[in-house]
């Protein structure tokens, strides 16, 4: 019995040792990895889900991680450049260089923004428009349509950097988007009560969003990217908001609250809080908690009944 055991441990171990290890930036593309990997991957993340996207706090363990990592899952479009580039610099793995552009460089980058249709290509890169993203509006993570690209992308990936499980993970692949595809579905009927709601947003992340629910999104509580509201703008906002009849302000649920509620009382809107990654709030750790949590919220402040 004794021996059984032993045997078993040694097992385990040396299918500990045998998993790759990932790390992901985000939760939504920590539990998709978790999905498509199964017991062929160990999955650390970096960001806990409640913080800004683009303001990431590094800790001397992501360096540990990311040096020791076979992979990186990242939603790339430079929003994690705050933080990702700077950690690759210094966790020195040859697997995954830094890159001031594609933020990481090597076999082990697996960039989930392939083939997602990117919206809000900047014409012009002048910082003047804010903070820039200079590949497009990165925030696609935010619209459910684009979880079966994100899964696709990391089975493809993973299939290349481990050939031979490639069947494993296509398998695993089809069973996530078997329970994934009838959720977008559902979510899409739900979604028609938002078409033609408009509304506002703190800061310029909602565009997939807006295009998965219909909902029309006139302005922003902040200046520009990354620049913090003024109250002359705050005022041009509120007029816009009651000229227009906007009767919903969407807040990411990192920002300013005061703000976002006094805005809406200005305009008799209410307020819709939402998260830009998984695991904002307690209990939407995978993506598909986190897409029905937004779709909730918004339909919650926002639907025509
Ligand atoms: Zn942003």
């Amino acid at each position: 019995m004794k021996s059984l055991l032993l045997l078993s441990l040694l097992l385990a171990a040396a299918d500990a040792r045998a998993a790759l290890r990932i790390v992901a930036t985000v939760p939504e593309l920590a539990d998709i990895t978790r999905r498509v990997g199964g017991d062929l991957v160990k999955v650390d993340g970096l960001a806990r889900g409640p913080e800004d996207i683009h303001q990431v706090v590094m800790k001397p363990s992501f360096v540990t991680k990311l040096n020791r990592a076979d992979a990186v899952v990242y939603l790339g479009l430079t929003v994690e450049h705050t933080f990702l580039t700077g950690l690759l610099g210094v966790a020195r793995n040859d697997k995954l260089m830094s890159d001031p552009v594609k933020q990481c460089a090597g076999p082990g980058c697996i960039d989930c923004s392939e083939g997602v249709p990117v919206l809000e290509r900047p014409e012009s890169l002048s910082r003047a428009e804010g903070e820039i993203h200079p590949l497009g509006n990165p925030h696609y993570n935010m619209s459910p349509e684009n979880g079966p690209v994100i899964a696709g992308n990391i089975a493809r990936r993973l299939s290349e950097i481990d050939p031979s499980h490639a069947a494993d993970y296509g398998r695993n692949l089809k069973a996530y988007l078997a329970e994934l595809e009838p959720k977008l579905a559902e979510w899409r009927k739900r979604a028609a009560a938002l078409k033609g709601v408009k509304a506002v947003s703190y800061h310029k992340d909602v565009v997939y969003l807006g295009r998965f629910t219909g909902i029309e999104f006139v302005d922003t509580l902040e200046l520009k990217p990354g620049v913090a509201p003024t109250p002359s703008h705050l005022a041009r906002v509120i007029q816009k908001m009651k000229d227009q009849g906007v009767k919903l302000v969407v807040r990411e649920q990192h920002f300013e609250p005061k703000t976002c509620d006094w805005v809406a009382a200005q305009a008799g809107a209410k307020v819709a809080v939402i998260g830009v990654m998984a695991n904002a709030f307690p209990g939407t750790e995978t993506f598909i908690k986190f897409s029905e949590h937004n779709l909730d919220a918004l339909l919650e402040a926002g639907g025509n009944r």
